[in-house]
Formats: structure tokens, sequence, C-alpha cells
């Protein structure tokens, strides 16, 4: 069995007092499986339990132990793929509907918070998506078109009022959605799992999930130890699948990224960032960002499909965080840690039946913590009999990603990107230099 510790990071540091649950250990029998305990699998279970379907959900590791118990903590509407390229593939119609379920997820998330009665994983609201470019002067026209196609409440902001509340020189315009808000997710994770349970359906921890085999129908879901006999089975383990279903464990390409977690930084932290919401740049690999802990900086970036750990990550991290705020100065990390995302080649969500009583929520890339809800909603709503919310992400397939050379073709693809992002941003401090002289 993998290690089922958490990671060392401020969220496990922070974390409520967590129960740890039984493996597995007969035969059992329910309506749905569940296979994956981050926020897809979490989702789908507790929105299939309040509706009174009996459900268990089988985690290999711990609740949380993956990516949605590491990352940023960001809530907001939009996938991992670009709008603009969803509006070309799919026409402007089909795009806004993805959106709107896009916020039907982000939905789900407050509402949970409110349910569960936990305001406090609730740790702030907006977000601003900033440039490191300059967008010129058709920018407000152009987001405030965007916004008005998808149906969206994001708005621009002019450089000036960026740098009145991110005191650096790298930003210019920005994208702000009040709509936003960031959370505590390891704690949130551990939060629904517990309400899965009180709704009387069941959580299993580590317990792997090995073996599907049809079985009339429904399936039988072969466990390390144990074994299941349900209806209904989805797959939601990002892109950590395992044996249990290797085609589509081979749809979803790891890609990795890294968050690191400042000591206090006491006052020169909030002359820097006057901003209590979520900050993103806008590049392919771009930095992710917010304050916690009143005075903690937590710090996301980088993107990798190395998924071993760089033995320097606290410097790598401390590095990005001074070239951006180069006047905080002399900062320690006190945690830093990796994390794994899954990406289908289109960028998009896998979320549907892909045989009958077979179900996938998975490949949610940078974008899961509200789209898992908005496909754990999706799904549930087929399981329970409405296709319409499932068939909007059908064009998505579920094809092999290219294993490892799938992976050497996507980081070289990142690596173009960045370079992009790079020369984009050299190419107009130069332009600026030739205007000054
Ligand atoms: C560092 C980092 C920062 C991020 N920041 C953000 C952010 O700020 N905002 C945002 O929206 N998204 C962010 N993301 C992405 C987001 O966290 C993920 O998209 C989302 O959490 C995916 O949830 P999931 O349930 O699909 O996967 P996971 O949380 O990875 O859960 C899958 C679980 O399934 C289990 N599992 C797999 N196979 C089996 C099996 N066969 N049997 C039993 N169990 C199994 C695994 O052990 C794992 O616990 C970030 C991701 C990372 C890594």
């Amino acid at each position: 069995m993998a290690e089922v510790d958490y990671p060392a990071s401020w969220y496990a540091a922070t974390r409520d007092a967590d129960k740890e649950r039984a493996p597995l250990a007969t035969r059992e029998e329910a309506d749905v499986a569940v296979v994956g305990g981050g926020f897809a699998g979490l989702h789908t279970a507790r929105l299939l339990a309040q509706q009174g379907k009996r459900v268990v959900l089988l985690e290999r590791r711990r609740i949380g132990w993956g990516a949605s118990g590491r990352n940023g903590g960001f809530v907001g509407p939009g996938f991992a793929q670009r709008s603009g390229v969803l509006i070309d593939r799919l026409g402007l119609d089909h795009t806004r509907q993805l959106y709107a379920q896009s916020r039907r997820g982000v939905a789900i998330v407050r509402d949970a918070i409110g349910e569960l009665g936990r305001p406090d994983i609730l740790m702030g609201t907006g977000k601003l998506s900033v440039s490191r470019t300059d967008q010129g002067a058709g920018f407000a026209g152009r987001t405030r078109k965007l916004a008005d196609q998808l149906g969206a409440s994001f708005e621009p902001w002019e450089t000036s009022r960026v740098r009145a509340v991110l005191a650096t020189s790298r930003y210019h315009q920005a994208i702000h959605d009040p709509t936003s808000f960031h959370i505590h997710p390891l704690n949130f994770a551990l939060a629904l799992a517990d309400d899965i349970e009180r709704r009387g359906s069941k959580v299993y921890e580590r317990t792997e999930a090995v073996e599907l085999t049809r079985d009339g129908d429904g399936w039988r879901l072969g466990t390390q130890p144990g074994g299941l006999r349900v209806r209904h089975v989805v797959l939601a383990g990002n892109a950590d699948l395992g044996h249990v279903h290797r085609r589509l464990a081979g749809a979803v390409l790891p890609v990795a990224t890294y968050i690191a977690v400042t000591d206090k930084l006491g006052g020169r932290l909030d002359e820097a960032i006057r901003w209590a919401g979520a900050i993103s740049d806008t590049r392919r690999a771009g930095d992710y960002y917010r304050v916690v802990d009143r005075d903690r900086l937590l710090w996301g970036g980088r993107i990798t499909t190395n998924t071993t750990e760089p033995p320097r990550l606290r410097d790598m991290m401390r590095r990005d965080i001074l070239a951006v705020f180069p006047q905080l100065g002399d900062i320690d990390i006190a945690y830093a840690w990796p994390g794994i995302m899954g990406y289908a080649p289109h960028m998009m969500p896998q979320v549907g039946e892909v045989e009958p009583g077979l179900w996938i929520c998975s490949a949610f890339g940078g974008h899961g913590v509200a789209q898992t809800a908005a496909g754990a909603d999706a799904v549930a709503a087929g399981i329970l009999g409405d296709p319409a919310r499932w068939r909007l992400f059908a064009p998505f397939a579920t094809g092999w990603a290219g294993g490892t050379a799938g992976r050497a073709a996507t980081q070289l693809a990142y690596w173009g990107l960045q370079m992009r992002d790079w020369w984009d941003e050299k190419r107009q401090a130069q332009n600026a230099e030739t205007l000054r002289t």
C-alpha cells in the first residue's frame, strides 16, 4: 500500500482533528461506489447521499490526500481550457452552458460550506487575474464583451487600480471576479467526508479499488482488501487511478505544481499586498498566491511533467516570490510541498457515463476546486436520471493521453508556452526602455 500520511503542508499543520477511517475489509452492496476521496469523489458521494442513495466511497490513502487537500484553495468559475478556445471549438451557446455549469460548481462549494456550518473554511473573497504584459487600450472593452458573452461576473481593472493593491511594477491590468473566493481545502475535504457519513453513506480509507468487472446490470469492484457489488461506479481518481481501469487511467496526464507558505511576515506583507482575495497571473504556468493566517504568504507556481520533488524547492519558491515582491527581503519558507494535477490533452474535465453504469469524473487540471463540484453535480444528476448536464462535457473524450511520450510532448508544449510568455514580457520591457531613451 502506498504512503498514507498527509504531506507536511500548512494545510496538514492546521487541519481539523481528523478521524482515521478503517479500510473496507468485507464484501458489501450499495447503489453507487465512488473511487477517490478528493473533491470529485466527495462531492459526487455527498450529492447522491443527499438524494437518498447508498454510497460507498473508497480512498487509497487518506481523505484529501491528493490534489484536493494541498491546492491553492482558489474557488472560481471557468475551466483549465481558455474560454476563447472553447468558443472557437464549441460555439458560444455551448460554451455559455459549460460556463454556467462551472458557476454551479462555485455555488455548490459555497452552499456546502454553509450547510456544513463551517464559515471558517472560507478564507477570503474575490480573485484578481493579473497580466504581466500591458494589454493595451482595448483591454476593458474586450473583457466586458467576453463577460457578457459567457454570462460571467468578471470585470476589468486598470493598471493603476491593480498597483494600488499589489505593490509591484510587474503587473499591468487585471480581471477581477467578485464571485470567486478562497478556502482551506483540506478542512473542506474532511468536513465533506464527515457529512457523507452523517447522511448514512460510507467512507473507507486505505482501500484501493484494483479491479472492475461487469456483473449483470451492475458492477463488481475488487478492492484491497474487501469488495463491492454496486449498480453504478464513479471513477474519480484524478491522475492516479491505478489498475482499476487502465484505459481511463491512461487518459489523464500527471502534471506537478508546487506551493510554499512563508513564515509570518508581519507588516511588510500588508505593504506589499493590500488585497484579501486570491491572485494569479495570466501566464500559462503563472504564479498564484494569497495571504493566509493574517501575515503568511501562500505562493503556488511552476508546472512540470516531472513528478519527483525538486531538491531545492524552498529556494525556488523564495526566488519566485522575490521576483515579484523584492521588498519582502529576507523571507523564510515554513512549508513547501508538491501536488499532482490531472490533465486530459484537451485541457477539459472528463465527466460522464463511459458505458452503462460506469462514470468518470476526472481531469480537472489546475481548475478543480469548484469544477469538481460542477462535474460531480453532472454525474450525480446523470445517475439520478437526468443526462443533460454531463452531456455538456461529451465533446471531451477519454482518449489515451500518450503515456511517457505524452508527458514529454506536454513538457515541450509548456516550455514553448513559457518561452512565449517570457518573450512577450521581455519585448514589452525593451519597448518601454526604447521609448524612455
Ligand atoms: C498544488 C496544486 C494547486 C492547485 N491549486 C488550485 C486552485 O487554487 N484552484 C483550483 O480550482 N484548483 C487547483 N488545483 C487543482 C485541484 O486541486 C484539482 O483539480 C482537484 O483537487 C482534483 O480533485 P480530484 O478529486 O479529481 O483529485 P484528487 O484530489 O487528486 O483525488 C483523487 C483521489 O483518488 C484516490 N484514488 C485514485 N485511484 C484510486 C483507486 N484506484 N482506489 C482508491 N482511491 C484512489 C487518490 O488517492 C486521491 O486521493 C491545484 C492542484 C495542485 C496539485
